[in-house]
């Protein structure tokens, strides 16, 4: 499903990706750790296209396809979801007007009916509750004025919604308590499928105790490391990064 291969890629002119290879199949979940500043929230950016994030090398191939020739609405509407690490708030737009609309534009593009107003309230209300997110939460701005662990949750509703192929979850672990921990755990867990990808990046084994992955892949200085399968999510835990021979990068 997604491959990339030797990927290069510099912000404001200083390079953070240096050669990095992963490959991910249907119905995996990965999980890519690393310290801080190696470069994995660069690695979501780069996937999603965002401004700024200039690929210098190298390939990524999403079904078979380009990806990094695909604009950022493209992404979206293949299936592709990223879940950043701080959330954008929308003032002025309601949490349930920018789910329908980016529910909607991702059905359309699958061919199937959109939803109306009635129809998506229901699909809405039947996925919220499982997420622990209340009805007036639904009805402020997006994200504005949201707790850290509200961000969250509200992101984990909109992967529900949009039923991505593939998701790249860029800690999503990061700032929640324990009872947000599980039930963000539940929603990933809940999304696993034969035919859909995720991609876990965290800096902590912690949420790995509830989303168990299949691979899991050390990040460091711009590429991986070491991969593996769950123990050396356990592994690292135990020693840490530095025991790893890891340190974080100077700029961190
Ligand atoms: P991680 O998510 O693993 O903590 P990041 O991808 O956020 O790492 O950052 C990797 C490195 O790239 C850090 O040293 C960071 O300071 C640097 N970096 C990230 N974005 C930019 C940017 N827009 N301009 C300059 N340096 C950046
Ligand atoms: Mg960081
Ligand atoms: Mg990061």
């Amino acid at each position: 499903m997604l491959t990339i291969e030797n990927l290069h890629a510099t912000a404001d002119g200083k390079p953070i990706l240096t050669g990095l290879d992963l490959e991910v199949n249907a119905g995996e979940v990965h999980a890519v750790m690393g310290p801080n500043g190696s470069g994995k929230s660069t690695l979501s950016y780069v996937i999603a296209g965002r401004e700024g994030y200039e690929v210098t090398g190298g390939s990524i191939t999403y079904q078979g396809h380009d990806l990094l020739a695909m604009s950022v609405e493209e992404r979206a509407l293949n299936g592709v979801f990223l879940a950043f690490q701080y959330p954008v708030e929308i003032p002025g737009v309601g949490s349930a007007t920018f789910f329908k609309t980016a529910v909607n534009a991702s059905r359309k593009h699958r061919g199937e009916k959109e939803y109306d107003a009635m129809e998506f309230l229901k699909v809405l209300k039947a996925n919220r509750a499982d997420l622990g997110i209340d009805d007036s939460m639904i009805r402020r701005a997006l994200n504005v004025g949201f707790s850290g662990g509200e961000k969250k949750r509200n992101e984990m509703l909109q992967m529900v919604l949009l039923e991505p192929t593939l998701a790249i979850l860029d800690e999503t672990d990061s700032g929640l308590d324990i009872d947000a921990l599980k039930i963000v755990a539940g929603g990933i867990n809940a999304m696993r499928t034969p035919e859909r990808a995720m991609v876990v990046i965290t800096h902590y084994q912690r949420l790995l105790d509830h989303v168990v992955p299949d691979k899991v892949h050390v990040l460091s200085g711009g590429r991986i490391v070491n991969s593996g399968g769950r123990e050396l999510a356990l592994e690292l835990e135990k020693s840490g990064y530095a025991g790893f021979g890891l340190e974080p990068s100077a700029a961190a």
